[in-house]
């Protein structure tokens, strides 16, 4: 044995959570450092949406909405993912896309706030920045502007004039960390409300929305909280706006009644009139079940092995010399970044084809970065260090030049 694969070896002796892994169904030998765009498929989700569907849906049909609890499921899982945010009960609510809670929530916070500007980040992921437009578009009357500036101005950019500061915690392709308690400060100082989109936070790292004060909170359920392609996503909603502005999509169930089958919208005063149409049962029961291993350990836990397993890839990439092609593009220090690590290479896509190629699995976004994500329930330090080992043999003997890696596919 090499001393390498030594260290490895005592690091996951070392690790209190290797046995999570078991947890997961992962195809043997394949290194897995993409759980940041779609996490693996728990076991436990796998037994429960068969439960759901047999002894539920099979069984006990319709009588499934009072006898299984179907009706509050996006209550109790949102409760649920809440804790895992820093989120008391009552706040959280399992329902849609982001996507379509951060229309629900930016509408409700232009009503809340007299300013016309919604401020974010040029590289804000684009569906955050797409629903702005689209609300501004359909009320144009109100003239509302969407203005974005680099990431280290956003502090100095937040004053009267703006309504809602949106911001990603973790940015999708650098993986930078933003400081939301400092800037929720600013915003209220502005009297902004503070929307945070957690799709790269939620089960990577600790958040604490309640103590930092945010007022709106969006993330998805497919990446880090493992609960399958377009699960079901969540919303936050600081209690002190319940009941104070409605949001827009008058769906049925977030009637105050739902059931009282009344021709005139009457909003319901808690989180359930964020809800729109009936739920997903079977997706939103897998985004349960997968919430499941979050209880054996803690979100602690979690980002100091994160920060682990970066610090020991990025220390290899160095130790080999392959940081003279790859040009690190997230924060150096682990503290500063959140559960992945980007490189640019003018091939950085045709890299990382090659990379899927030899077994391991992380993803390339535009316009020129490779980004591989280190997700500690199911990532092992001798998965790190095969890894670097795989991608060294790629760099040096310029795998990537062949033809069949540099075809673009459609989703990358
Ligand atoms: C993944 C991601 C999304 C995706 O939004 P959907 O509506 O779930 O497709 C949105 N914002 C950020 C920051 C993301 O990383």
């Amino acid at each position: 044995m090499n001393s390498m694969s030594t260290d490895a070896g005592l690091l996951d002796q070392q690790d209190s959570l290797s046995s999570l892994r078991s947890k997961f169904s992962l195809p043997e030998g394949m290194i897995y450092l993409d759980g940041n765009s779609l996490g693996p498929l728990p076991k436990a989700v796998k037994s429960r949406v068969d439960q759901v569907m047999t002894e539920q849906w099979g069984n006990s049909l319709i009588t499934s909405w009072n006898k299984h609890q179907w009706i509050n499921l996006p209550q109790r899982t949102g409760d649920r993912i809440g804790a895992l945010i820093g989120a008391a009960p009552g706040q959280t609510l399992c329902c849609d896309s982001i996507s379509i809670n951060l229309f629900k929530v930016l509408a409700v916070a232009l009503q809340l706030r007299p300013g016309t500007v919604v401020l974010s980040t040029e590289d804000n992921f684009p569906t955050d920045l797409y629903m702005v437009q689209g609300l501004r578009d359909l009320f144009s009357a109100r003239s509302i502007e969407l203005k974005l500036v680099a990431e280290s101005e956003l502090t100095a950019s937040i004053n009267n004039d703006v309504a809602a500061v949106l911001v990603t915690h973790v940015n999708f392709r650098t993986g930078a960390l933003l400081d939301i308690e400092q800037l929720t400060a600013k915003a209220h100082a502005c009297h902004a409300a503070m929307i945070v989109d957690l799709a790269h936070s939620a089960g990577a790292l600790p958040v604490a929305l309640d103590a930092w004060q945010v007022d709106f909170a969006v993330g998805c359920t497919y990446k880090y909280l493992n609960a399958g392609p377009g699960a079901p996503a969540f919303l936050y909603v600081a209690k002190r706006h319940l009941g104070k502005a409605a949001q827009p999509l008058y769906g049925w169930m977030g009637h105050a009644d739902a059931f009282a089958f009344s021709p005139s919208y009457q909003p319901a005063q808690d989180i359930s009139q964020y809800l729109t149409g009936t739920p997903s049962i079977l997706a939103m029961s897998a985004v349960d079940a997968a919430l499941d291993v979050f209880a054996q350990t803690n979100m602690q836990a979690i980002r100091d092995k994160s920060m682990q397993l970066g610090m020991v890839f990025q220390s290899e990439i160095a130790r080999r010399g392959l940081d003279q092609y790859l040009t690190l593009m997230s924060p150096s220090a682990p503290q500063a970044r959140g559960s992945q690590i980007s490189y640019a290479h003018p091939h950085a896509y045709a890299i990382c084809q090659a990379l899927i190629a030899d077994g391991v699995i992380g993803d390339f976004r535009a316009p020129d970065y490779l980004r591989l994500g280190f997700t500690p329930l199911y990532t092992s330090f001798a998965d790190v260090f095969m890894a670097v080992d795989r991608l060294e043999r790629i760099m040096q003997d310029e795998v990537y030049l062949e033809d069949k890696f540099q075809r673009r596919q459609k989703v990358t």
